[in-house]
């Protein structure tokens, strides 16, 4: 069919259908291709594995599918730093470290992105006293249109490595990346059910006495799934094969999802569901190497909004939600994710400068979004927000620009890389502006 796109995200939240597709190899069939399209006048867009849920990866020009760019290049066991081709993915990187006695000093909570659109986005984890993923990059390089590969880093081009950490695959392709890591270490983890309140009211203590606390609050409940993950010398204490099947596949996303398709039939029972769902939470606890903690399975479609807080907010920001809930007609039926993080240097990094809460929303993929997230955006205006640049949101270059004091910093560096904006689309026109 003429009209059917040939590029669909994880989510199915964005679409589109570029002129052309393309699979490079290693950085000079990327040079070769990114050259060639802007010498003749096209755009062209790197896109990693299609975790984003906005359409910052879309373009009607040419598409770069970088998962055959996906080789680690160099493992530095002295400075605990690898170098890695930009497509693979962060878990196969964890993998590859593991065997290096190495691993990510944080990761989220799935591992199918590749390292250069995770970084790209400013993707995190949880934990306060930890930054985000771009945050451990200590140099990358970036293909500009003339074909020419800009190496930079802490030494060598600061100012475009210090905004191109996020940068949104608005300044260039990236080709390598070399990634600061920490010893390879284990994490206990415990989820557990608990009381909303008592969570709100000891959020501050169990941030800071858990290595990574998050969170999971089912809406229209008191319910949440309190989830630690602290580093631990006890030696692996992994779930049975059937105990990790039943927990991770069976509940969390079979169970979960018959419970999504139930709320599809009809959308009044989706409170129950949740009460249900919550009730059904245990207690489980297991010991594991970090980068199989971290990366859970989704199985379940989803689309998300996500919005960076001063931390300080988070507490306001999950009563204002549950007295959305209370006031409105909405019925969701999806848990809110509270996580945190700690503050950092990076121009456009949702938790630059400020130690940051993040509270993210979600809904089954069949079932309409905008209306919930446009109230949500509304509480998270009101909180300072800044929303996660791979996470559905509404906003504008003229909303966002005055909540990233360095902003400007960015806009230099674009304009001086990329002046024809061979590297935009629809989404950047509209965040970044023209
Ligand atoms: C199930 C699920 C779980 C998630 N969990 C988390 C989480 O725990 N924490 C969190 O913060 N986020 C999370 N996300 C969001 C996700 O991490 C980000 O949206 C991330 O950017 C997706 O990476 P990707 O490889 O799929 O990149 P894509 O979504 O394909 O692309 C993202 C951006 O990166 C750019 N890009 C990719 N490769 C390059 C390159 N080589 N050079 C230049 N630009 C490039 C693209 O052009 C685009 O602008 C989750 C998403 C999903 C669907």
């Amino acid at each position: 069919m003429v009209n059917e796109p040939t590029w669909v995200n994880w989510g199915r939240t964005a679409s589109c259908r570029p002129a052309a597709i393309h699979r490079p190899r290693g950085e000079e069939q990327i040079q070769e291709l990114v050259h060639q399209a802007a010498r003749a006048g096209r755009r062209i867009k790197a896109a990693g594995s299609g975790h984003s849920f906005t359409a910052i990866a879309c373009t009607e020009g040419e598409l770069l599918d970088l998962r055959d760019h996906c080789r680690v290049l160099e493992v530095d066991e002295r400075n605990l730093r690898v170098r890695v081709e930009s497509g693979i993915t962060i878990a196969d990187l964890a993998d590859a470290l593991a065997e290096h006695g190495l691993a990510l000093e944080n990761q989220g909570d799935v591992a199918y992105q590749t390292v250069s659109g995770a970084v790209s986005t400013g993707t995190h984890g949880t934990g306060e006293r930890l930054r985000n993923l771009s945050s451990q990059v200590c140099g990358l390089t970036l293909i500009l249109p003339d074909g020419e590969v800009l190496s930079c880093s802490a030494e060598e081009n600061p100012e475009v490595f210090q905004v191109a950490r996020v940068g949104l695959g608005a300044l260039g392709v990236i080709g390598t990346l070399t990634i600061q890591c920490v010893p390879a270490f284990r994490l206990r983890s415990l989820k557990e059910p608990r009381r909303l309140d008592e969570v709100l009211e000891r959020f501050d203590e169990l941030c800071a006495e858990n290595d990574h606390f998050e969170f999971f609050w089912f809406p229209h409940t008191e319910i949440v799934q309190a989830i630690s993950n602290n580093r631990t010398d006890e030696p692996a204490r992994p779930r049975s094969r059937l105990r990790e099947w039943w927990d991770g596949v069976l509940m969390e996303n079979h169970a979960f999802g018959a419970v999504q398709r139930l709320g599809q039939v009809r959308e009044d029972w989706l409170p129950g569901l949740m009460k249900l769902s919550g009730r059904l939470l245990g207690r489980s606890e297991r010991v594991g190497p970090s980068h199989r903690i971290f990366a859970n399975q989704r199985l379940v479609r989803f689309a998300e909004m996500e919005y960076a807080i001063p931390r300080r907010y988070a507490v306001t920001a999950v009563q204002e939600l549950r007295a959305l809930f209370a006031h409105s007609p909405l019925r969701i039926g999806f848990p809110i994710e509270v996580r945190t993080s700690a503050a950092d240097d990076i121009p456009l990094s949702p938790a630059q400068g400020r130690e940051s809460a993040h509270v993210a929303v979600h809904v089954y993929w069949r079932r309409p979004w905008e209306a919930y997230f446009r109230q949500v955006e509304a509480i998270m205006d009101a909180l300072e927000g800044r929303p996660h640049w791979g996470k559905l949101h509404f906003q504008r270059a003229s909303t966002l620009r005055q909540r990233y004091p360095e902003w400007d910093r960015f806009a230099t560096v674009r304009d001086r890389l990329d002046p024809e904006r061979r590297f935009a689309n629809g989404y950047l026109e509209r965040v970044l502006g023209p």
